[in-house]
């Protein structure tokens, strides 16, 4: 069905309720596995209209956010979800305690089990309270560091659109934008501090009230950890330090040898090149375009999924007045659709999303009828493989964008893959800190970062930037604020898709075959079952950051530097 033909109607929480509670009923009352699982499938078909009438109303408010029937629908959703997720909760409750769990496992699956009750250990009426508070800091946060207004180059700009003078080819511009930054941090350094205080503080109250001592173990399990621990995590930030760390800090003198500095300062770090980082070329149409041809001469399941999205609307990328900014992907799975929602602008960000989004989306294509609809997706670290991976799978496409600027972009995006692994493995090490030490002051906080910053990304020079310099670059990172313990699962993902990336070099036919055997298994395993399914390595062993680290170095050193001048 076309994106516009699609119907929207609000799902009334009282209507839904009685329609939830009698279901549980049957469920509860069910004299067999099967009635059981009859009465379950109802739930599961209600809580799918529910997902897709929620997500349609946001996605049609985000295309026009003028609109004020979709704004109003989507406020009530905002306000009504953790109504709705109570009831959730209720249907997991009973699905745990069934009399009849060993005949549902083997229809069901082990694995909504294992989730089922890591959702129930994770949660108790009893801090609801608590939650809505750090619901609460999180929107302070992100309210902070939406209002800036920073006057700069004759205009008034947010942090983003500052962001983009970082890029400068003139370090002079890059110098003061970053000052500007600096200072705009400093000014509310005071707010800064005492939102994260009070969001350790209650995440720590609910961990506690929970029976955890500290809210590390609490923070996994809110991220669904069910198939590795924290000495795992903390294993693969070991071999990130000795196999990553040394190949980032080539990559910066590089860097700078490249764009003839003599010290290079956090802010040359953005500027990979001396007359500029590659940007595409052509209008958004024109590459929106080119993405058409690219997937269809990717592979055939790629090109039937885009012709897919195309056909039915369901890949709004240009920007029009009106419309949220940002991209993102989502499902509508009433009408087994995924849905991309985009803004291209010209910059390589179009590149980004029509790759790193696209992924996403090709995975939630494939695995859009597995049941139960748990397993449409896994969980975030095995996500971020589908997208991450694609951004290298269309490698080869990339003169349609780049044209003559293409290897730059290639050798520019490895290379973030690996500068991002070091600062991402900092950001975890040191939400293990703060979490297992809540009564460290701001100030203790900042010297802890800095002492990360000396072992992961040493070398790291702020020219007495006053705010970064000083240790609060961490508090610009908004997962720290909102979402404890994401962090790792970016650099888990980034090793995944650094490990295809590997394969590439040497099968890509290979690499692409378990690539769509992933998306298609969607969440039906864990994160390391889902790798060990599809015979790949797991970050968790060492030969996988060695292999990566060794093909890495290897194209690197041989990459002809002629062409990055
Ligand atoms: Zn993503």
């Amino acid at each position: 069905m076309k994106f516009h033909d699609m119907p929207y109607q609000r799902v009334e929480y009282d209507a839904y309720r009685a329609d939830f509670e009698q279901a549980l009923e049957t469920l509860a009352k069910a004299g067999s596995a099967d009635a059981q699982l009859d009465a379950a499938k109802a739930l599961f078909k209600l809580r799918d209209t529910l997902i897709t009438m929620s997500s349609l109303c946001f996605i049609r408010h985000t295309i026009n956010t003028e609109d004020a029937f979709y704004t109003a629908e989507n406020d009530y959703y905002d306000e009504t979800n953790p109504k709705f997720e109570e009831l959730n909760n209720r249907f997991y409750k009973a699905l745990d305690g069934s009399p009849f769990r060993t005949e549902l496992e083997k229809v069901l699956g082990p694995l909504l089990f294992t989730n089922i009750d890591i959702a129930l250990r994770s949660f108790d009426e009893k801090i609801i309270g608590g939650m809505a508070e750090e619901n609460r800091l999180s929107s302070q946060y992100q309210k902070l560091i939406a209002s800036a207004q920073i006057a700069f180059d004759g205009k008034t700009l947010n942090l983003s659109q500052l962001g983009a003078y970082l890029v400068s080819p003139d370090r002079a511009v890059r110098k003061a934008a970053a000052e500007k930054r600096s200072a705009f941090f400093l000014a509310h350094i005071k707010e800064l501090d005492d939102i994260f205080d009070q969001l350790v503080q209650v995440r720590d109250k609910q961990a506690k009230a929970l029976g955890f001592p500290n809210h590390t173990p609490l923070g996994y399990l809110r991220m669904t950890r069910n198939s590795y621990t924290r000495e795992q995590v903390e294993a693969f930030r070991g071999l990130v330090r000795d196999e990553i760390v040394p190949i980032a800090a080539e990559l910066r003198q590089k860097q700078k040898e490249r764009l003839g500095v003599s010290d290079l300062y956090f802010y040359d770090e953005a500027l990979e090149f001396k007359g500029g980082n590659p940007t595409p070329q052509g209008t958004p149409e024109e590459i929106f375009e080119n993405g058409r041809k690219m997937y269809r001469e990717l592979s055939a399941e790629t090109g039937e999924f885009f012709d897919f999205l195309l056909q039915n609307e369901l890949f709004d990328a240009l920007g029009r007045k009106g419309k949220a900014a940002g991209g993102y992907c989502t499902d509508l799975p009433d009408f087994r659709s995924p849905f991309v929602f985009a803004n291209f602008n010209g910059t390589s960000n179009d590149i980004v999303v029509l790759t790193h989004e696209a992924g996403h989306a090709f995975q939630g294509y494939l695995s859009r009828d597995n049941f139960p609809p748990e397993y449409r997706a896994p969980t975030y670290e095995a996500c971020e493989i589908h997208s991450m991976s694609m951004e290298f799978f269309t490698w080869p496409w990339m003169e349609l964008f780049f044209g003559k600027d293409a290897d730059r972009y290639r050798y520019m995006h490895l290379g973030s893959a690996l500068l991002f692994l070091p600062y991402g493995c900092a950001v975890d090490e040191f939400q293990h800190i703060v979490y297992d030490n809540p009564g460290l002051t701001p100030n203790e906080r900042r010297e802890e970062w800095l002492k990360l910053e000396q072992v992961y990304l040493p070398g790291t020079a702020y020219d007495g930037d006053k705010f970064f310099g000083i240790g609060g670059r961490w508090q610009r990172q908004a997962h720290i604020y909102e979402r404890p313990f994401y962090y790792i699962d970016y650099c888990l993902a980034q090793t995944c898709a650094l490990e295809f990336w590997a394969l590439m070099q040497k099968d890509r036919q290979a690499a692409w075959q378990k690539y769509l055997a992933l998306c298609k298994l969607g969440g039906k395993d864990t994160f390391t079952g889902l790798l060990a399914q599809v015979g790949l390595k797991t970050p968790f062993d060492p030969a996988c950051l060695k292999t990566v680290a060794a093909s890495a170095k290897a194209f690197i050193d041989g990459f002809d530097e002629s062409k990055l001048r």
